[in-house]
């Protein structure tokens, strides 16, 4: 019997998918899950196992990101994949000609170990295949017409998952054999006949397919901002609110047009990004800036956002007004304050309250705003 050491072990990696599941504009194996891409997560698992050759199935639309992404590993090669995962897997055993075991594993499963990956080469040279697989923990029940029937016994119940490795004359002789769209190549190998091997897989091992599974993500790469601010209210000046002149009898007071959303919308971003503040950037001794629209120091902060590495979540603000009613008013903001971010409305919220006459507020002395923003850290050139 052949041991790990004279067998050559080809890794194909399924890397040919988009991102709609995952509603990403891209490929979900080029986001990033804090500094690496997934790609790049599954390549480290790959390189430091005992698969000898890497063979990336791609999508041409990728192929220069992935080129430029697995340029650090070593025997790595390309090859096109199909617009099936069946034809995928096809193309790659193509491909794969040379070796004597193959471990067909997703893209999109970064967190796969490589003691795991050695243990599914073992049971294929051992047994002829090695199925990632771990024990069903929730209940799965038979269902009809929309009404459960009976629970099936969970000690029967294996989730299936990659790498599913074969010795390589095997699978592709199962290949060959069967027509058809299949999304499991167990399921392949055991319709020609052989038998599939189960090897304990890990519950962290999972595939990212849903939004949910890259929100879980998210943490490590947001970070959250907030800003306060209140200008007095004078006559004679107009009174201008997230970029819009609202009608009223009186103003803000300031050294620029006194927007006291924008202002704290700002700093929300500012701090978020761990950069000074407005009063810092933009002093109010600074003639330069007399007079000048928020909306103009608006678009200076967010290039010094997106210069900082990062990328707008969303921003919520409130303001604090006893009178003009505001409400009519918020949409206009909503919108002036997304085109100075490059973002989409839908990222900011702008609500309005009274205080119910209280304080400086309530006695129409001066108008507050306060904002909380989250950015992400941005690895793309979209958004601010
Ligand atoms: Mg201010």
């Amino acid at each position: 019997m052949k041991s790990c050491d004279d067998v050559r072990t080809c890794a194909m990696l399924l890397c040919a998918g988009t991102g709609s599941r995952t509603k990403l504009a891209y490929n979900k194996i080029l986001h990033y899950i804090g500094k690496k891409t997934v790609l790049e997560l599954t390549l480290e698992a790959f390189a430091q196992s005992d698969a000898s050759d890497l063979l990336l199935v791609i999508n041409p639309a990728d192929e220069a990101a992935i080129k430029e992404l697995s340029a650090p590993y070593e025997n790595v090669r390309l090859t096109y994949g199909g617009k099936t995962r069946t034809e995928s897997v096809r193309n790659g055993l193509k491909a794969a000609s040379d070796c004597d075991v193959v471990a067909i594993h997703d893209g999109a499963r970064p967190f796969v170990s490589p003691s795991l990956i050695n243990a599914t080469i073992a049971s294929a040279i051992k047994h002829g295949s090695g199925i990632a697989a771990v024990r069903s923990t929730d209940t799965v029940k038979e269902a009809e017409n929309g009404n459960l029937k009976k629970s099936i016994p969970r000690e029967k119940l294996w989730n299936v998952q990659t790498p599913q490795t074969f010795l390589f004359e095997q699978i592709k002789k199962a290949y060959n054999d069967v027509d058809g769209d299949y999304t499991d190549d167990s399921e392949v190998y055991s319709l020609a006949g052989f038998t599939p091997k189960i090897v304990e897989g890990e519950y962290g091992n999972i595939k990212i397919t849903t939004e949910s599974d890259l929100f879980g993500f998210m943490p490590e790469k947001a970070r959250i901002g907030t800003g306060f601010d209140v200008h007095e209210l004078v006559e004679g000046r107009p009174l201008v609110l997230g970029g819009t002149v609202i009608p009223h009898e009186k103003g803000l007071l300031g050294h620029s047009d006194a927007d006291v959303l924008t202002h704290a919308v700002m700093d929300a971003l500012l701090s978020a990004a761990g950069l000074p503040d407005i009063g810092v950037l933009f002093p109010d001794t600074d003639k330069a800036t007399e007079g000048i629209s928020s909306m103009v120091l608006l678009e200076r902060v967010a290039e010094k956002i997106k210069t900082a590495g990062y990328a707008l979540g969303n921003i919520s603000a409130v303001l604090m007004a006893q009178k003009p009613k505001l409400a009519p008013h918020i949409q206009t903001m909503r919108q002036n304050l997304s085109n100075k971010l490059r973002a989409d409305v839908t990222q900011i919220n702008v609500s309005a309250t009274t205080t119910e006459h209280l304080g400086i507020i309530g006695e129409e002395k001066g108008i507050a705003a306060s904002a909380v923003c989250m950015l992400i850290r941005s690895e793309s050139e979209s958004g601010i």
